[in-house]
């Protein structure tokens, strides 16, 4: 017989007592946190909110729910930005007492962390240890690891070190069924099978609860060099990139692409930002070079590059950090983007990849079906342009009302993903699905592709208890793939 969420909840009360249950039934304020996407745009509704503080707690709570075929939503820092861990009923579940490092092994280049440590938290231990945790994003004071983990998280060091997968050698996961999985090994070689830990991250939560992990370090660099390049147009970009990945390759650790409308808006809304460069160019590239030989002159190769691209015109200006505080400022204007956007008014967004040879390519195609159907709007274009990866943001036109500027959201959608996909791209490149793009997913995945979801699914999760709603489509989303 299935237990009744009354019972359930007492169950859970009595396993986890006053720090670990918050009833849905409490005080309001108490719960929205838990509920409420972080920037409001969702808001759903759970009937309380679990705090375990082991992985053997995680499992007693999913074994529970198990038996009472309760949905559970795992939520980390709340910084995702398509709605995976709002709840849509059941328990949340946070993982925010998950926080202790474990282990750290500074021979085999690893650290063992609990899924709620703080990504930043991770990065200062990792230095104080004179080791790099190269994970980073604007969000790294608020999300978690198991929430980087679980989105596979992309941010800007992708370029030299990779996404999140790419620096995780073991996980541990407590299964749908409440049984955990101990998979925590430290071995960069271990053919024994699938890979089954690459089925957790990128998951979202819907096949699993990560409840600690294994990652990979690598040395810190010893030399850095940062510089903000001005740009006449794109494929100048794309120019300038391959120029200095021919001249460092692994020492090319960040190419953000920033257009001028972006800048424009940092300037208009972020204190301290105004005044870098002495004129306006249509895009700049935030380009950081590192290296862990302190006898790598990285300042000659970035001007060994920078030199002949001023002089044949690919580049029209370039501004080299002398300091970490100028490093920082120019860091600062890119990371500084969202916010300004946000306080700028509406924006429909995109986070969308393609090949980087096709980047400009896909800027001419996409500029132009947009302004055709409404000329006014605004193209905020920034993003980790080194990685193929854009964001490429919509703001309101001026003279335009909010409501009519929100109901062309899923025709500028389907303007720019369908020019993505033409493209062998990707309409989501590192935010994931979460409920905001499954009648993309729906759309543009594969029939078998959907079906193979679906079947990884069933089987792990048979009575659909984890973060029911999320990532794979319903089948009546599968109707949008047919329509015109
Ligand atoms: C200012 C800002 C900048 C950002 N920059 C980037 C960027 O550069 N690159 C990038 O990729 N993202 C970026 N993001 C998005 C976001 O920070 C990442 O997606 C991050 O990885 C989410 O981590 P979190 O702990 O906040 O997860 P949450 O938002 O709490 O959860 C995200 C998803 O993961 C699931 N989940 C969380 N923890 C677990 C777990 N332990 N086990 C199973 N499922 C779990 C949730 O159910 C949900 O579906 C940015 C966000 C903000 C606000």
């Amino acid at each position: 017989m299935t237990m009744d969420n009354e019972t359930l909840k007492n169950e859970l009360q009595d396993l986890l007592g006053p720090k670990g249950w918050l009833d849905g039934d409490g005080p309001n304020d108490d719960i929205e946190p838990f509920i409420t996407e972080w920037r409001g745009f969702w808001r759903g509704s759970c009937i309380g909110v679990a705090k375990p503080a082991s992985t053997e707690e995680v499992a007693k709570i999913v074994t529970l729910c198990a038996q009472a075929a309760t949905p559970i939503s795992v939520i980390g820092g709340n910084t995702g930005l398509v709605g995976g861990g709002v709840p849509g009923g059941g328990i949340v579940l946070s993982t925010a007492r998950l926080n202790t490092i474990r282990s750290m092994d500074p021979d085999n280049l690893t650290m063992t962390v609990e899924a709620g440590c703080i990504l930043a938290h991770i990065q200062d231990t990792a230095k104080q240890a004179g080791m790099l945790f190269p994970l980073s994003m604007a969000s790294q004071g608020s999300c978690q690891i198991g929430g980087n983990l679980s989105t596979n998280a992309g941010g800007v060091a992708v370029l030299r070190y990779g996404n999140a997968r790419d620096l995780v050698l073991g996980l541990e996961v407590v299964l749908p069924s409440g049984e955990i999985w101990n998979n925590l090994k430290a071995l960069r070689k271990d053919n024994t099978g699938y890979d089954l830990k690459h089925l957790f991250m990128g998951a979202e939560g819907t096949l699993g609860i990560i409840t600690a992990a294994v990652l990979k370090l690598s040395p810190q660099p010893l030399a850095r060099e940062t510089a903000l390049i001005a740009l006449p147009d794109v494929e100048a970009a794309l120019k300038a990139f391959t120029a200095l990945r021919g001249a460092c390759y692994d020492a090319l650790t960040a190419f953000e692409i920033i257009s001028q409308s972006a800048l424009e808006l940092v300037e208009k809304h972020i204190a301290g930002t105004k005044g870098l460069f002495t004129q306006t160019h249509p895009y700049y590239a935030l380009v950081e070079l590192t290296s862990t030989r302190p006898m790598d002159s990285l300042r000659d190769i970035l001007l060994g590059c920078l030199e002949p691209a001023l002089e044949s015109g690919i580049i029209s200006d370039a501004l080299i950090a002398e300091n970490e505080s100028q490093a920082t400022s120019f860091w600062h204007i890119r990371e500084s983007i969202p916010q300004a956007q946000v306080l700028e008014g509406p924006s429909i967004k995109h986070d969308i990849s393609v090949p980087i040879s096709a980047i400009p390519v896909f800027m001419t195609r996409a500029k132009q079906a947009i302004l055709q159907i409404q000329p006014d709007v605004r193209i905020i274009a920034f993003g980790h342009m080194g990685d193929g990866n854009l964001h490429y943001n919509l703001s309101q036109p001026i003279a335009m009302d909010d409501h009519e500027f929100r109901a062309m959201w899923d025709d500028f959608n389907r303007i720019v993903h369908d020019i993505v996909m033409d493209m062998d791209g990707s309409f989501s490149a590192e935010h994931g699905i979460g409920q905001l793009k499954r009648r993309d997913l729906a759309r543009y995945a594969s029939p078998v592709e959907i079906e193979l979801m679906r079947s990884v699914k069933s089987v792990l999760d048979p009575q659909n208890i984890m973060n029911p709603g999320k990532v794979i489509p319903d089948p009546i989303d599968k109707k949008t793939r047919l329509m015109p």
